[in-house]
């Protein structure tokens, strides 16, 4: 496991800290695969190390806690929300590893410093764009991730930037802190203008966002709020699964499995220093190391975590991802968990827990209300271990909710 409870300022002991970014894809996350090549090269991480040296931590590189997203799509034969999320559940019991890794990326000096230099040369030519209100359009970015840009239609001439339908006024800077200041350079800034300096311009100059965003973006905010509380709330799935914004009742289904999952296989987050830290440093000159006096640089850190640090970890090539075999086995017993709910939900009582113990070889397993703890349901079965017991229970529920 990557974290620890130790505390944070203890070198004795080897804790040390680390940066902690989520993020979700619909790539392959298997070691060696393009999607942790590419950590080493992610700007992000080179802003944000340093970034976090200048609030004072001594962090030590990243650890990236990434989620995969079930590719399952609903069934056109008219399938319920939560019969779907049952699927994509039963999908990554199938096969965590598959949709939940952690890495730990550092950043070697020599790393940091050409960084830091596309970030100062970055910053020069968005500085001279907005001087001279040039914003070329790059044709080569309007498809990208397989989808398109969310301005394709105003750039082929086919809808008004100031369409209200489709594009409503928001501060520059939302994603951090709403200061709406232009001087302040985060990274999805730089991102934007280096993909195509006229969507820097609609989207931080006209400050016009798409009213719709796509289901990728929509389920990676979803879920990335609903860590967050996951984390605040020291683990309660619950809580997190309520902080769900997505509205669409088959992608949020979605949704909720992979929090389900992503519970089960790291369970309860610890070695959390800090949660959603929002940053503004001075940007410096590689070169010079003077500040500039255009912009600073911005940004909002997901956590801050205490972990004991392994040799190993501190080699840039190297990837750490924790073995899924001790942790399948909580990922069937919480997907088991989920559907003895759900048949429990479908009895009209929503509000249940599933509690388990074992009298000689015979396993006994409740269902009890939360509000009063009163026993609902009771299943026994005589079986090797409590995942084939709840695989019991769950068959004797469902046929008694049919
Ligand atoms: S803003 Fe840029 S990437 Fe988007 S559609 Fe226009 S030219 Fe293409």
């Amino acid at each position: 496991m990557v974290a620890s409870t130790c505390s944070v300022n203890s070198e004795e002991n080897s804790v040390k800290v680390f940066l902690w970014e989520t993020k979700t894809t619909s790539e392959s996350i298997e070691a060696g695969s393009p999607f942790w090549k590419r950590t080493i090269l992610d700007p992000q991480l080179s802003l944000y190390i340093p970034a976090l040296r200048a609030m004072g931590h001594d962090p030590h590189g990243c650890i990236y806690d990434v989620l995969r997203k079930p590719a399952q799509k609903p069934s056109a034969k008219g399938e319920s929300p939560e019969s779907y999320g049952r699927r994509c559940l039963d999908a990554i019991a199938a096969d965590p590893a598959r949709f939940f890794a952690r890495g730990i990326v550092v950043r070697l000096q020599a790393e940091s410093r050409e960084a830091a230099a596309d970030v100062w040369n970055t910053a020069g030519q968005m500085r001279d764009a907005r001087r001279l209100n040039i914003w070329p359009r790059n044709p080569d970015s309007c498809m990208s991730w397989s989808r398109e840009c969310e301005y394709l239609g105003v750039c082929a001439g086919l809808a008004d930037i100031r369409d209200p339908l489709l594009f409503r006024f928001e501060l520059a800077n939302v994603e951090v802190d709403g200061t709406d200041d232009l001087t302040l350079l985060t990274q999805s800034a730089m991102r934007a203008y280096r993909s195509c300096p006229r969507k820097y311009q609609y989207r931080y100059v006209l400050r016009q966002r798409p009213l719709k965003k796509p289901e990728t973006l929509a389920t990676g905010s979803s879920v990335h709020e609903a860590l967050d509380v996951y984390r605040r709330t020291g683990g309660d799935l619950e809580a997190a699964k309520a902080a769900l914004v997505t509205e669409d009742l088959f992608i949020r289904a979605k949704e909720a499995a992979m929090l389900t999952g992503y519970a089960a296989r790291w369970g309860q987050p610890t070695g959390i220093v800090a949660v959603e830290q929002t940053f503004r440093v001075p940007l410096i000159n590689p070169e010079t190391d003077a500040a500039s006096r255009t912009y600073s640089l911005g940004g909002k850190v997901d956590a801050i975590v205490a972990v004991e640090a392994a040799g190993e970890l501190m080699n840039p090539a190297a990837l750490e991802t924790t073995d899924s075999a001790d942790l399948a086995p909580a990922l069937e017993a919480s997907v088991a968990c989920e559907q003895i709910k759900t048949a429990f939900a479908r009895l009209g009582t929503k509000d249940v827990e599933v509690r388990w113990s074992q009298a000689g070889k015979v396993w006994l397993i409740e269902v009890v209300r939360v509000a009063d703890r009163t026993v609902l349901g009771r299943c026994t079965a005589e079986l090797p271990t409590i995942e084939e017991a709840l695989g019991r229970a769950v068959a004797y529920f469902s046929e008694e909710a049919r």
